[in-house]
């Protein structure tokens, strides 16, 4: 059974996420402050967590980076904080995704899944071969196909594409995919990637207007999803 930490100090919230995620056939643990969460993530080993900003005893980015410095566990943040600004520090700290409050039940479900299927499949695997429906990308031949087609890819469009292969499913903010790919003192330039996904989708996109694996998250980065 697929183990869930809420950790969320409003009851109405906890509760009404812990009937929908035990009829969904999920094992549900709670905690309403902050050192509940680390004690509970330390004995009860979750799968995912799901995570409040706004806690009692602690802000919920400080939580991130505890869990973060010995946990891999995915972190699904829902959090009423919604500018860019707040989003990006909580992804920067090692968040996995971000859902609004107020949420649709529907949509959250729908990120907790993809968090958790993000661990079972480690992206590419041995294998090294990352398959959609529209391109094949050859992480260790550095190889990208589309149908009987070789991609060429400049240098600095395959490491951008490749940061972002390497994460699939998951929000990369551009200030880490800045840093990556240009190095810390381009962490601010945000038109480069503006500009270099423009290409890469032109290049790798059926329809790069209407892009379904370069995906952009206003204000915050871009996500690739197979
Ligand atoms: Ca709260």
């Amino acid at each position: 059974m697929t183990r869930v930490l809420v950790v969320e100090d409003d009851p109405q919230i906890v509760r009404a996420l812990t009937l929908s995620l035990k009829a969904r056939m999920y094992e549900v643990g709670t905690a309403s402050d902050g050192a509940t969460a680390l004690r509970l993530a330390a004995a009860y080993l979750p799968d995912v967590v799901l995570l409040d900003l706004g806690l009692p005893d602690m802000d919920g980015i400080d939580l991130i980076r505890a869990l973060r410095g010995w946990a891999r566990v995915p972190i699904l943040v829902v959090s009423a904080r919604h500018t860019p600004l707040e989003k990006v520090a909580a992804l920067d700290a090692g968040a996995d995704d971000y859902v609004t409050k107020p949420f649709s039940m529907d949509e959250l479900m729908a990120r907790l899944r993809a968090a958790i299927r993000r661990t079972e499949d480690v992206g590419a695997g041995e294998s090294g071969i990352v398959a959609t429906d529209d391109f094949t990308i050859d992480l260790l031949a550095k190889r990208v196909r589309r149908g009987e087609e070789d991609v060429h890819l400049t240098p600095t469009q395959w490491q951008l594409l490749e940061v972002l292969i390497r994460r699939p499913g998951r929000l990369v903010s551009h200030k880490q995919l800045l840093q990556e790919v240009w190095g810390p003192p381009y962490e601010t330039q945000t038109h480069y990637l503006r500009v270099y996904m423009a290409q890469l989708r032109r290049k790798l996109e059926t329809d790069p207007s209407h892009p379904r694996h370069l995906i952009t998250e206003p204000g915050m980065g871009y996500r690739f999803e197979k």
